[in-house]
């Protein structure tokens, strides 16, 4: 039957008096397409050829009677698949039953009442129509169903009877035999070592929900059983809803083609089409997709190997599933979910119905647990960590593709935040990552643009507050970006390892500065530079160090490089060459962020460092913490011990120099002191000072 639309609507009327059909094509024009035809033979005929979406049809007719024609309509179309109207004589009410019996959808007395023939046909296929919706609802749930590994059946204690659908006959692995009794789908497909579990669930009402195992076979499918039982006067209906959880749907095919080969997840391909499905099926309802994603995952595939990434992959999907299984509540609702393999490290999970975004934290909070307790891998216990964005159906989108982008942007945020947490989904995130992708695009420009220019921190010493030095630190004038901090570009540099050519830069600019402003006289000033990992791992590092040094003819001991602790303890032969390299040319060296890292004081004694400069989130606590001061104390102490510099960064508060000077810290830089700021004005900074 063909659409809806009024001009595309095809009615067939058979009526043997020419007046009638006229008078109904000229009534019907416009919004119904019509074709009339005088005789029952012709009419069967026509509707055979082509078949409309409705008929009016006369009872009597010359050839054939009215009745007849529409029985035998019936036998191939239902009164919703195609309605037939009956026109009958006035008064004729035996007509009005036999149209009926018939199969007739409806009947319209003569002489033809237009207004009302108008009504009447609406009124036919509104509910054909309605019908048409709930068999294309069905059919949608089916394929759902399907896809989603979900089979009910419905169990009628007496007279006893079991209605399966197509797709829990599937599941039990019988598409030919079901079952005739509950007791025979006990005895022939639940695994012997569940039935009393199962037969427990029939029979107990209070227990609504069992996770089962089917066949005899250990690889036979699990499936969740959840009951619903209504009571009818025939007796007690049991509702049967299986879900396939282990991901067999019987057909070892579909596994291979749906499954992933390393987890045994759906592959993202069915975690596609069940999330689709619960979107469809479930309009009303609330769902959370969230990406999961394992912190570090490359540099297990990159120091272990393979098959010990492989291994963490395997162990992460059991935990993403247990997870979702140990407790299938979230306060009083059920929660049903679905794992899959995105690819990559990456896992994708929907969670739902649910009732707020607060359950889906709560289970992205579970899976985090679950992920922290340590794997047996390789012989010895590792943990891995996992970062999880959340997008809610249908409050942050409705549809698949919105759902996985969102909340793999979300995701992505908890990774850049550190990793090991979850993320729900918001709005500015599209703004940071806008941001992002255009700080990443235009970023390798920056430098040959001239956009980039090096801000100076003074540092001071703290009994005098004369200014000893300044920390370099690299500004970005984007043309349109508000403000774009170093922390929002060094890692972008450090990925696309463009901080290779931009911390070169670094130096000469820092080299020349120094000599500009001992041109100017100023000649006892030290100059901080903050160096990346990714220099000291290259070749190049110390030539572009010594040709700066040269270039300049500034002292060796002006310079001093910032590095992070984790890098000492790198032991590759580049790193140490050039570690070495530097400390023999005379070039300073500071450990930067202490407090914030490894802090192995082995690694510290390693090299012959110039100074030491404590994090600021060190700095931040020594006014309420004991503890921080104590600690504070002992490395000044270690750091006399070894003859370096302790430098406190980040210092806010005139508190702060009075506790740093009493644990014995003799230099620092911070706000309170003085932003960074451009050369020149660091120059008259220096200047202005009473010393001079
Ligand atoms: P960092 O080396 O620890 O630099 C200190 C950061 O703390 C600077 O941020 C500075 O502006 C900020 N700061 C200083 N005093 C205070 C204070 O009292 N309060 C607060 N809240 N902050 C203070 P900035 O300039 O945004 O740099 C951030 C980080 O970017 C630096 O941390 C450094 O790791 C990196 N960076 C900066 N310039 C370069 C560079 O030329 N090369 C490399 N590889 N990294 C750089
Ligand atoms: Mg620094
Ligand atoms: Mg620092």
């Amino acid at each position: 039957m063909s659409g809806s639309r009024g001009d595309d609507i095809s009615v067939v009327l058979i009526d043997d008096d020419p007046l009638v059909r006229s008078l109904v094509s000229q009534a019907l024009r416009g919004s119904y397409t019509v074709s009339s035809v005088a005789t029952g033979t012709e009419g069967l005929a026509l509707l055979a050829r082509d078949p409309p979406d409705l008929v009016l049809l006369d009872v009597d007719l010359p050839d054939i009677d009215g009745f007849t024609v529409c029985r035998k309509l019936r036998a191939h179309y239902t009164s919703e698949e195609l309605p037939v109207l009956m026109l009958t004589g006035n008064q004729d009410d035996s007509a009005v039953e036999a149209a009926f019996e018939a199969g007739a959808t409806d009947f319209l007395a003569k002489p033809v009442s237009v207004p009302l023939l108008r009504q009447r046909l609406r009124f036919a296929f509104r509910a054909a129509g309605a019908f048409q919706r709930v068999i294309e609802n069905e059919r949608r749930l089916a394929r759902g169903h399907e896809l989603a590994g979900i089979g009910q059946f419905e169990w009628h204690v007496g007279p006893e009877r079991l209605v399966c659908t197509p797709q829990a006959l599937r599941i039990l692995g019988s598409p030919e035999s079901p079952p005739a009794s509950l007791e025979e789908f006990f005895l022939n497909h639940v695994h012997p070592e569940d039935a009393a579990r199962a037969r427990a669930l029939f029979s107990n009402e209070s227990l609504v929900e069992a996770e089962i195992r089917l066949g005899a076979e250990g690889d036979a499918p699990t499936v969740r059983i959840y009951l619903e039982v209504a009571a009818r006067p025939s007796g007690k209906v049991f509702f049967v809803t299986m879900h396939d959880i282990s991901g067999s749907v019987g057909d070892p095919r579909h596994k291979l083609a749906y499954y992933d080969a390393a987890t045994g997840l759906p592959n993202r391909q069915l975690f596609e089409s069940r999330l689709d499905a619960a979107l469809q099926s479930s309009a009303a309802q609330r769902y959370a997709v969230l990406f999961a994603d394992i912190d570090g995952f490359k540099n297990v595939n990159d120091t272990l190997g393979h098959l010990a990434g492989d291994e963490l992959l395997r162990h992460a999907a059991a935990r993403l599933l247990a997870s979702l299984r140990i407790n299938d509540s979230i306060g009083r609702m059920a929660l049903s979910g679905s794992v899959g393999r995105w690819g990559g490290d990456e896992f994708a999970v929907l969670v739902g119905p649910i009732a707020s975004a607060r359950d889906a934290e709560h289970v992205a909070a579970r899976i985090l647990q679950q992920a922290a307790e340590p794997v047996r891998m390789g012989g010895r216990d590792q943990s891995f960590r996992l970062s999880i964005g959340i997008a809610i159906y249908p409050d942050h989108g409705r549809t698949r593709h919105e759902l996985i982008r969102k909340a793999d942007k979300a995701m992505y945020e908890a990774k850049r935040a550190g990793g090991n947490s979850a993320r729900l989904y918001e709005p500015v995130m599209e703004v940071q990552a806008t941001r992002r992708s255009a700080i990443e695009a235009d970023l390798p420009q920056a430098l040959e643009a001239g956009q980039l220019w090096l801000a100076y921190q003074p540092r001071f010493t703290l009994d005098t507050l004369a200014i000893n030095g300044a920390e370099a630190l690299l500004r970005w004038n984007h043309p349109t970006l508000a403000a774009v901090r170093p922390n929002e570009f060094i890692g972008v540099a450090e990925r696309n390892r463009s901080i290779l050519e931009i911390g070169r830069w670094v130096i000469e600019q820092a080299a020349a500065e120094l000599s500009r402003w001992r041109a100017a006289g100023v000649a006892d000033l030290r100059v901080s530079v903050n160096v990346s990992p990714i220099q000291l791992r290259g070749t190049d590092f110390i030539r572009g160090l010594t040709d700066a040094l040269v270039e300049t003819q500034i002292r060796p001991q002006q310079i001093e490089l910032e590095i992070t602790e984790s890098i000492l303890l790198e032991q590759t032969r580049e790193v140490t060459d050039n570690l070495r390299a530097i400390r023999d040319m005379g070039v300073g060296l500071a450990i930067d962020d202490f407090g914030t890292g490894y802090s192995s004081l082995s690694a510290l004694l390693a090299m012959p460092l110039t100074a030491v400069k404590l994090d600021r989130s060190i700095v931040l606590q020594i006014e309420g913490s004991a503890g921080a001061r104590s600690a504070v104390q002992a490395i000044v102490t270690m750091c006399r011990g070894i003859g370096c510099t302790f430098v406190a960064e980040g210092i806010d508060s005139e508190e702060q120099v009075r506790i740093l000077r009493e644990l014995g810290c003799t230099e620092g830089q911070g706000f309170w002191f003085s932003e960074p700021v451009a050369a020149h004005k660091f120059l008259e900074r220096v200047r202005a000072q009473p010393n001079r």
